[in-house]
């Protein structure tokens, strides 16, 4: 027991000294002595076996000096390199990240509806990460780790995905080990973790939450995902499963959800209730689409620009009972700042004017400030990155001293 405190213990300070370096820039040991409380001495173990990893390096400081110029210690951008996957249910996008996740190379494999076995999607995401590495020359000895970020219900301690809404059709997903089964195939130590939660982490690390604590990440995608930060941490819950926003109650209407129950915020306010409630509208005559068979997200979106009125009443509900719901969370949680991204970003002002509206009406005076709302653009390479960005935050706690 003392030795696995031990261990956590130095894997807690390994973490905070690699965190102080990244958020900090050019740093001093003494100076990360001094902000992290360590003592010199441990603040000088763990920057040596970092050096020794290449994962940061030693510089001299600029300018003159009288005396000895103090040393600074700089992140290593590419002492090493990870790759990120994110899995959809028709696309896998694959990136090589460097330490400060900047994409040094992407491929995305198109994923036929036929193939849906579990055995057959890891063979496909090795191939991606394969031809990912090779095209941009990177060899297997190049690569500390792969992360998948998967949509539904993802253990990541045990590797687990639970539950899969775009697999889960004929064939049973439950409880499948992935993480394993692609890790089999690669070659490569395997982390997953779902999509909304790999896109928190992105966030924190290098995006609009960088140095915010308490934060969430709501996705619009095909469903809606939560990535929730309190008090600094990434919140998993009892089961690995929290966060599972889309399925909260949405309002009293009975429409069903892919969970199978009735009402969830999902089954109202995504991009595929969108899109169903503007199918309805189209073969009750309410609106005419560009073509019959298939109608995209974007179809809708343009012809609501163009003035559908049905279509922006769509929207204008979808935003509202969002809002709503964000207001809820915002009540409970108390978060800095609100992140919102997806491909109903793609709406714009016809779904966030709504949002912020029913925001607004959910909050009072007594409650001091709101947090901030960052509406971000929809880019799916987000989520291929924040999948590689739980492989360095793997990598940050890993304690091989
Ligand atoms: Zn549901």
């Amino acid at each position: 027991m003392q030795v696995a405190n031990k261990e956590l213990m130095r894997a807690m300070n390994r973490d905070n000294v690699l965190r102080t370096i990244r958020l900090q820039g050019d740093i001093s040991r003494k100076e990360i002595a001094a902000q992290t409380g360590l003592g010199q001495s441990t603040v000088t173990d763990i920057t040596a076996a970092l050096i020794s990893e290449g994962l940061i390096f030693e510089k001299a400081t600029p300018g003159k000096h009288t005396g000895r110029p103090p040393i600074l210690l700089a992140l290593n951008p590419d002492g090493t390199f990870v790759v990120g996957a994110y899995i959809s249910s028709g696309t896998i996008s694959v990136v090589v990240i460097n330490l400060e996740a900047r994409v040094m190379g992407s491929h995305a494999l198109p994923l036929d509806e036929t193939i849906t076995t579990p055995d057959e999607i890891a063979d496909r995401v090795a191939e991606a990460v394969r031809t990912c590495c090779t095209r941009h020359g990177f060899i297997p000895e190049d690569i500390s780790g792969l992360g998948l970020g998967i949509p539904g219900l993802v253990n990541s301690d045990d590797g687990l995905i639970h539950f899969h809404p775009g697999f889960n059709k004929g064939f049973d997903w439950t409880d499948v080990p992935f993480g394993h089964l692609v890790e089999q195939r690669t070659g490569f130590q395997t982390f997953i973790e779902n999509s909304s939660n790999t896109l928190a982490i992105y966030e924190h690390w290098f995006g609009a939450a960088r140095g915010i604590d308490n934060f969430f990440v709501t996705t619009l995608e095909h469903g809606i995902g939560l990535g929730l930060y309190v008090n600094g941490a990434l919140v998993r819950g009892w089961q690995g499963i929290a966060g599972e926003f889309g399925h909260v109650r949405g309002d009293s209407r009975e429409s069903t959800c892919r969970c199978g129950m009735k009402g969830c915020l999902e089954a109202m306010a995504s991009p595929h209730a969108i899109l169903k409630e503007a199918q309805k509208a189209a073969h009750a005559g309410r609106w005419q689409p560009p073509s019959n068979e298939t109608i995209t997200l974007e179809d809708i979106i343009t012809a609501a620009e163009n003035g559908e009125i049905v279509l922006q009443e769509i929207f204008t509900s979808a935003g509202t009972i969002l809002g709503q719901r964000i207001a809820d969370l915002t009540r409970i949680l108390d978060p800095e700042t609100i992140i919102i991204t997806g491909k109903s970003n793609l709406a714009k002002d016809m779904l966030f004017e709504p949002l912020a509206q029913a925001m607004e009406a959910c909050t009072s005076e007594v409650f001091r400030t709101t947090p901030k709302l960052i509406i971000s653009p929809w880019q799916e390479e987000n989520y291929a990155r924040g999948a590689g960005a739980l492989v360095l935050q793997k990598l940050h706690q890993n304690c091989p001293i």
